[in-house]
């Protein structure tokens, strides 16, 4: 079998929960969007929900309808980030999600076409990206605080930045736009959490801590991405491997190809730049990565695996992004269609 092998361990992404979730006296919900960033929202949800969440975030009303499928009608809450869009009407009703209204059109729109169906509130506060403006927020604030919002909430754009002056400022404004609401609030995702309490408000929305990543440095790695070994090779000194002929041997190496490339999310920017991994030896990738297929070098191996690791023990997604000059967030959110994917966990039978 040539495919690659992505291993998602659904314990490491409940235990990384359970300890965010344990960081103040706030509940934690879950963000799911974007398909569990890249890890299948159709396992990744239920795994949370057994750990305890019950306020899961998408990004658009079709991944909660397709969350809900997964979790079932349970207590569970489904937040859309993107609000109420036209068109979205029925899959909010029938999938039960609850729009977090952006513009003021949001609003008249959800109240049209659904009146008395949950809804929460998004702030800008100072991100200037999504969210109502204050402006816009005071005219409506009695009207929508009548209607019983379930949330109000805002987002932070430097929480991975523990001294940057937004954070404060963001604060400041979004206790004085949500003062005396009666409402839950919610300010943190995974950077927001980490600058103290006084962000937490009465829920957390983690994402990327769950799965392994930065801010959360504390976590416990979620991703293994084990590569086959197709082809071994000599390459004499002077030949050169891959397209453009970008990497020349110096020395007679031993080269060996492997079944994945930038198809699979690994990303080109790898080009020249990836360590490998055969166990807890280091393997240079050699020229570019192509669609299918990446070169490494394994001159040093005194024998040659089955297969070498790109994400595992050695290599986390953010070294990973750092190579790549990225984040882990694209790491994560790039890993392909292709992988042969195994969820590890103690619900798990093993192939999914
Ligand atoms: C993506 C997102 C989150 C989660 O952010 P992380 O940095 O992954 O924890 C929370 N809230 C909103 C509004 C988001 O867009």
């Amino acid at each position: 079998m040539s495919r690659a092998a992505l291993t998602i361990d659904l314990d490491a992404i409940a235990a990384n929960w359970r300890v965010l979730a344990a960081m103040g006296r706030a509940e934690a919900g879950a963000v799911v969007k974007a398909d569990a960033y890249g890890l299948g929202a159709a396992k990744v949800g239920p795994a949370l929900a057994r750990a305890g969440a019950r306020r899961f975030f998408v990004a658009l009303a079709e991944e909660g309808a397709d969350l809900r499928a997964a979790l079932g009608r349970g207590p569970e809450e489904i937040y859309v980030l993107s609000g109420h869009m036209a068109g979205d009407a029925s899959l909010l009703r029938e999938a039960a999600l609850i729009p977090l209204l952006n513009t003021p059109e949001q609003w008249t729109r959800h109240r049209e076409a659904l009146p008395g169906h949950p809804f929460g509130v998004q702030l800008d506060t100072g991100m200037h990206r999504l969210g109502l403006e204050a402006k816009d927020f005071r005219a409506l604030r009695s009207e929508m605080l009548a209607a019983g919002p379930r949330l109000l909430q805002s987002h932070l754009a430097c929480a991975d930045e523990p001294g940057h002056p937004a954070n404060a400022r963001q604060l400041a404004r979004f206790r004085d736009l949500t003062a005396d609401a009666g409402v839950p609030c919610s300010l943190a995702a995974t950077g927001g959490i980490l600058l103290g309490p006084e962000y937490h408000f009465d829920l957390t929305r983690p994402g990327i801590g769950l799965y392994g990543g930065r801010p959360f440095t504390a976590a416990r790695a979620v991703v293994r991405l084990d590569l086959p070994v197709i082809q071994r090779r000599r390459v004499a000194a002077g030949e050169s491997v891959g397209y453009g002929c970008t990497w020349t041997a110096g020395r007679d190496t031993r080269t060996v190809t492997l079944a994945a490339g930038y198809a699979d999310g690994i990303l080109r920017s790898l080009s020249g730049r990836a360590t490998l991994w055969a166990g807890d030896v280091p393997c240079p990738l050699v020229g570019r990565v192509s669609m299918d297929l990446l070169t490494v070098d394994v001159t040093h191996l005194a024998a040659v695996p089955d297969h070498l690791t790109l994400v595992g023990p050695h290599q986390g997604i953010d070294d990973l992004a750092d190579a790549a000059g990225t984040i882990g967030y694209e790491v994560l959110t790039s890993l392909g269609a292709r992988y042969a994917r195994r969820y590890s966990g103690r619900d798990e039978t093993g192939q999914a």
